[in-house]
């Protein structure tokens, strides 16, 4: 039987971390296994399913590349499946209608908490012939009083849950719209899914909709339930711990890959590795491999597995990538180097796109003042000389290439007898406006020549002031 996975978000917000880790580890495993990866919107809560939160999701998937082979499919357009079903519950004996009012279960309730038992529904409508005058009924399933269920989980191994907890589940309210519960069973017998892969938050809802796998003669799929994602606090991951929604993470430039790789490490690892192309995990990912414990997010792990990736992946493609970055900044891209030179240059030194963004503004733009600091330690009288001749061949070069310029920092440098780094770094501040930027020939080279031409004649105008004030 071939692999069946399937991802059901609720549209009730939109994609954050913990939802994309369950979404990839179903995606993995059924690439691994040459299985299909479904799609399947839970929107049976109207009031709280939106369109824009369907949108979000998708596109969320869609940038991440975790593309679905079947759906999306909505379960708003199975409502008469799910009526079928409960029609032929009810006929069968499986389900019956409960009219009890909300002040007989509330006293129930009451009842049950003086007498130190914990809070059920107690079946008292399953022998009810009668249909009460004016009350809407709800849909109760007939859950087994006794035994147990077992489940056998593939990331918490063997959890045991005894019939006689668990009460009779409302499958349909009194309006008629049918509960979480019974349509995930319905639905993951219609689709055929063998895996079920989800968060431990619904490990509790497991034993119920075993029982209800087995009212339809269906076999249970096999169940894998992932361990909470926490933030460094140990507390539930939330705003707080920064952003959880994954379009907050798209626009401060992290690569799809990179988060991935991110997210498949919360939980499941490989040796020691840390740094997986996407390849690599499909290859490699094992359910069995996923450990129990809750892992914490970790921004820090996330910027540096993204800078890796961002090491990593084709000059080309990262500029393309770049450019929205660029325009976001308010530059132009259009107004400097190609934007894969840039990226070529600057990936060594930026740990998101909107970094590497910021810290290009210099090719793209003339920068209003120089650092402070930087004018203090390095734009200095003596070093007036060598800064004009350097300026001198550099404006006379033919061929503006990096090779080029290193040459003439090189020679220009020995010829004064200054080791490089002496020269290097005055250049640097005058034609980048700072202390930090790539090697100096390729930073000039993305500058251009007129640009390094017309920031050196400042520069040099700058220290000449400042020989004449103190000489
Ligand atoms: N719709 C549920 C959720 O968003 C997931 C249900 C499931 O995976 O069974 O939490
Ligand atoms: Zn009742």
């Amino acid at each position: 039987m071939s692999v069946r996975t399937r991802f059901a978000p609720s549209p009730t917000g939109t994609l954050h971390l913990g939802s994309i880790r369950t979404a990839l580890f179903c995606w993995l495993y059924a690439r691994r296994h040459d299985g299909q990866f479904i799609l399947r919107i839970e929107d049976t809560d109207r009031e709280r399913s939106t369109k824009e939160n369907v949108d979000a999701i998708l596109e969320g998937l869609d940038w991440l590349g975790l593309d679905p082979d079947e759906g999306p499919i909505y379960q708003s357009d199975r409502f008469d499946r799910y009526r079928e079903v409960i029609d032929q519950w009810l006929a069968q004996g499986k389900a019956y209608h409960c009219y009890c009012s909300k002040e007989e279960l509330a006293d129930l309730r009451e009842k049950q908490k003086a007498g130190g038992g914990h809070m059920r529904y107690d079946g008292r409508c399953r022998n009810r012939s009668d249909a009460r005058e004016g009350v809407a009924p709800v849909v109760r399933f007939k859950n087994p009083q006794d035994g147990e269920v077992v489940v056998n989980d593939q990331v918490r191994g063997r959890v045991v849950f005894e019939n006689a907890q668990l009460d009779d589940l409302i499958i349909a309210r009194s309006d008629g719209t049918p509960t979480y519960n019974f349509c995930v069973v319905v639905d993951d017998i219609d689709m055929k899914i063998t895996h079920v892969i989800r968060g431990d938050d619904h490990l509790n809802n497991t034993p119920r909709q075993i029982n209800m796998f087995a009212a339809m003669n269906a076999e249970s799929p096999s169940f894998a339930h992932l361990p909470m994602i926490l933030g460094s606090d140990g507390a539930k991951l939330s705003k707080r711990h920064g952003a959880v929604d994954i379009r907050d993470y798209q626009a401060q430039g992290y690569l799809p890959e990179a988060m991935l790789n991110y997210l498949v490490r919360l939980g499941w690892s490989h040796g020691d590795q840390e740094i997986f192309s996407i390849k690599e995990m499909t290859r490699l990912f094992d359910i069995a491999d996923v450990n129990q414990s809750a892992s914490a997010f970790n921004p820090e792990k996330l910027l540096w597995i993204n800078q890796q990736h961002i090491i990593a992946a084709p000059a080309k493609r990262l500029g393309a990538e770049l450019i929205p970055y660029l325009q976001q900044a308010g530059l132009d891209p259009a107004a400097g180097p190609d934007a894969a030179l840039v990226a070529e240059g600057f990936r060594e030194r930026a740990g998101t796109l909107q970094q590497m963004a910021v810290s290009a503004r210099y090719c793209y733009e003339d920068f209003a003042e120089i650092d402070a600091d930087s004018v203090k330690k390095h734009l200095r009288p003596v070093i007036l000389e060598p800064l004009r001749a350097a300026r001198q061949d550099l404006a006379d070069l033919e061929n503006w290439s990096r090779n080029e310029i290193s040459r003439i920092v090189e020679e220009t440098a020995a010829s004064f007898e200054i080791n490089m780094g002496k020269l290097g770094q005055p250049i640097r501040v005058a034609v980048t406006g700072g202390s930090v930027s790539p090697p100096i020939d390729v930073t000039l080279e993305l500058v251009g020549q007129k640009r390094t031409i017309e920031r050196l004649d400042h520069a040099l105008r700058f220290i000449e002031k400042r020989a004449a004030r103190e000489p």
